[in-house]
């Protein structure tokens, strides 16, 4: 049985502070703008429902390269070289050119909380539930920060706008079983007896399998299709884990507040994959705000910058999307011949080089270097 951490009644005193930036959401995004706040100085305070690591959002499947490049290896379970496509009339098994590995919740995130300075960051458990002006409302009571972050996921609940709501916005749904067994190969179905729009997966992660399906469609339910999934690959179904997930970029900033990973839409359209892009928007946003830290730009600014650098993204998470919508479409038959046509190393090594491209680890060492200066001159930093 999963353990819960959270704090539960009495243990939940009331929370009403101030703070030089508010996070709201201890996941990938949330913990990567963190991280780039580790040096600042900044008074930084971590909001989540859940303790941090506590429950896992997805498969935790990522290019093995972002592990190295935030030096998270230690929460890596297997690494896969190749991945099996499945359809009805065919199998294909691509070699990328670079690996693909599963990893622990509890312990990247664990990493990248306990290398910041506890001088300066603090984490409580609380649920946010919204804001007026630069109050973020949670049920345990106020928090007043000028830097506010919501990386709380689909929901975007800070956003100036009525919370986004499926099935009608721009969401896909998806649905896992973790059955403990071996496996070992990175497998997915592109499959109508499944889902009709969408896809199925197995990510085995050292001991534990991850089968899930994902659907594009909203509407389209995919409980039967997971637990069908998994019957057919002979596993069982337990630990179930879902969630929603977007595919079409949305504002980064709204109304003064930062917006990063799934709340911003930062989930790529066709793979789901929402990881990587949640650490990466989440390293901008994290640069930006201590920049305002350290007084070399006005919050204003970095609104402007970051909102800029996110949307710049948009031509990729377009043509996505419309893969995204025209793969349903296509014959499987068809589909089944135009995998195997694309089955070149060299096309291969081409198109997932630039979809590496899109959120590649490099810009975890583009980093300007953090410094601890700091200026009383935004107004932000208290001395
Ligand atoms: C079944 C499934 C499998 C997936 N597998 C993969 C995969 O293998 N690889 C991949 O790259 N992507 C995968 N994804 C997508 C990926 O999970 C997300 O894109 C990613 O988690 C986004 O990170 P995030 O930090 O923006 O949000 P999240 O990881 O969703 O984190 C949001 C945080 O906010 C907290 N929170 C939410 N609401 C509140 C509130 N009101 N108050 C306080 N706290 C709150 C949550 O507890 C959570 O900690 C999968 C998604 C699903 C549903």
């Amino acid at each position: 049985m999963p353990q819960r951490a959270t704090k539960r009644g009495a243990e939940r005193t009331p929370l009403d502070r101030d703070c030089d930036v508010l996070i709201c959401g201890a996941s990938f995004a949330g913990l990567a703008i963190a991280r780039e706040l580790a040096a600042s100085g900044a008074d930084v305070l971590v909001v989540d429902r859940y303790e941090i690591g506590e429950r896992q959002t997805s498969a935790c499947g990522i290019p093995t390269g972002w592990l190295d490049a935030l030096d998270l290896r230690e929460s890596l379970q297997q690494t896969f070289g190749e991945l099996v496509i499945h359809t009805p009339h065919a199998t294909v098994r691509y070699k990328l050119p670079w690996t693909f590995s599963t990893f622990d919740y509890r312990t990247l995130c664990g990493l990248l909380w306990d290398r910041l300075p506890p001088t300066h960051f603090e984490f409580e458990t609380a649920k946010v539930d919204g804001r007026t002006g630069e109050v973020v409302h949670t049920d345990r009571g106020d928090i007043r920060a000028p830097l506010i972050v919501d990386a709380l996921g689909w929901r975007r609940v800070l956003g100036a706008a009525d919370n986004i709501q499926p099935p009608d916005a721009l969401l896909s749904r998806g649905l896992e079983v973790h059955p403990f067994g071996p496996g070992q190969e990175m497998e997915v179905w592109i499959d109508r007896s499944y889902v009709p729009a969408g896809y199925g997966w197995s990510f085995p992660a050292g001991g534990e399998l991850r089968i899930g399906v994902g659907s594009f469609d909203p509407r389209f339910h995919v409980r039967e299709p997971t637990e069908r999934l998994a019957r057919d690959l002979d596993a069982d179904r337990v630990r179930y884990q879902g969630n929603w997930i977007p595919h079409a970029l949305r504002p980064a900033v709204e109304d003064g507040v930062f917006f990063a990973g799934d709340s911003a839409g930062h989930c790529l359209p066709l793979t789901a994959e929402g990881i990587r892009t949640a650490l990466y928007f989440g390293l901008a946003c994290g640069r930006e705000l201590r920049m305002v830290i350290e007084g070399r730009q006005t919050r204003e600014q970095a609104l402007e910058r970051y909102g800029a650098f996110s949307a710049s993204h948009a031509r990729p998470f377009r043509w996505m999307l419309r893969v995204q919508r025209l793969i349903p479409r296509i014959a499987p038959r068809a589909l089944a011949a135009g995998l195997r046509a694309i089955d070149r190393q060299r096309f291969i090594d081409w198109s997932f080089g630039h979809y590496l491209a899109v959120a590649h680890p490099d810009f975890v060492r583009a980093a300007p270097r953090a410094t601890a200066s700091r200026a009383a001159a935004t107004g932000i930093v208290r001395a």
